[in-house]
């Protein structure tokens, strides 16, 4: 064993804990199998008609689950908050209808009922890793958790937040690296490739990237999902809008439909070489 492994060394999250690499299963969608697997959505549900027409054109493009936030943790009080509940049946009614699993935040302990009634996947944003009370709620759960990186959090903190989860006996975990705060004022995020290859390395746990938060800036999200797959991440959360210039959260950041069907096609090959598929 390698002294890095030895500090997470008889952890839950610890790769030697198990014989073999933990596979989640949204819905039938399996995160950490031969497939990469790519969500894509927008940063926020916003009406019934934009997230169908983003789901209708995503899923043609390949993405295999849906993305959409109902509960948003704005920066500002008075930004766009999400639409709630409301959000949150739009995105049930969509991907049942497209047939695929979705994805969202939950934001608070007291969501959770209403958060796993409606979505596949429950994702915890970087605000919320070190909320170890939600953390430990989420460990009783029947359903799959997205875990983001903190956004100053690193890898250790990172893999002990999955650890609640995991020790509270939910062990369908699946981490997210999104970038950390930086000195670097022209991207949101940096976007920290080398731990999503080190938690890799650390854990059995599936690790996808996302590019999106993790760079802030729409020409940069190709490029990083590429190279995330060629670093060996499991899948990518990408934020897609048909119009982004006039969504209400993340639009500077998000592919337009067109752009998303550019990237699937340029990554089935480098998923190739990593002996992966892509869809
Ligand atoms: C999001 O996925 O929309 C989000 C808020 O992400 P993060 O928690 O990584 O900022
Ligand atoms: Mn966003």
């Amino acid at each position: 064993m390698n002294s890095l492994a030895e500090k997470i060394n008889k952890m839950l999250v610890a790769k030697d804990s198990q014989d073999s690499l933990t596979q989640v299963n949204v819905k039938g969608c399996v995160i950490g199998g031969e497939q990469i697997v790519v969500i894509a959505g927008p940063c926020a549900i916003e009406s019934e008609d934009w997230l169908k027409e983003t789901a209708f054109k995503v899923r043609g493009a390949g993405a295999a689950m849906l993305r959409g936030g109902a509960f948003k943790p704005r920066t500002s009080p008075y930004s766009f908050q999400g639409l709630g509940e409301e959000g949150l049946i739009t995105l049930a009614k969509i991907g049942e209808a497209m047939n695929m699993p979705v994805i969202t935040e939950v934001m608070d302990s007291e969501d959770i009922p209403v958060v796993s009634e409606y979505s596949d996947i429950l994702q915890v944003g970087a605000r919320n890793m070190h909320n170890f009370s939600l953390l430990k709620k989420l460990g009783q759960i029947d359903k799959p958790v997205l875990l983001k990186r903190g956004m100053a959090a690193t890898v250790e903190e990172w893999l002990l937040a999955a650890e609640y989860i995991l020790a509270g006996g939910n062990n369908q975990v699946v981490l997210c690296e999104r970038g950390t705060r930086s000195a670097e004022k022209w991207t949101r995020n940096t976007l920290d490739l080398s731990a999503a290859a080190l938690a890799k390395e650390l854990t059995h746990l599936p690790v996808i990237v996302d590019p999106s938060h993790g760079t802030g800036v729409r020409s940069l999200v190709a490029p990083m999902a590429k190279a995330a797959i060629a670093a060996g991440a499991d899948g990518l959360i990408v934020e897609v809008h048909p119009h982004p210039e006039r969504a209400l959260s993340d639009g500077e950041q998000s592919l337009t439909p067109r752009q998303f069907s550019i990237l699937m096609r340029e990554i089935e090959p480098i998923g190739k070489v990593m002996g992966r598929r892509v869809r």
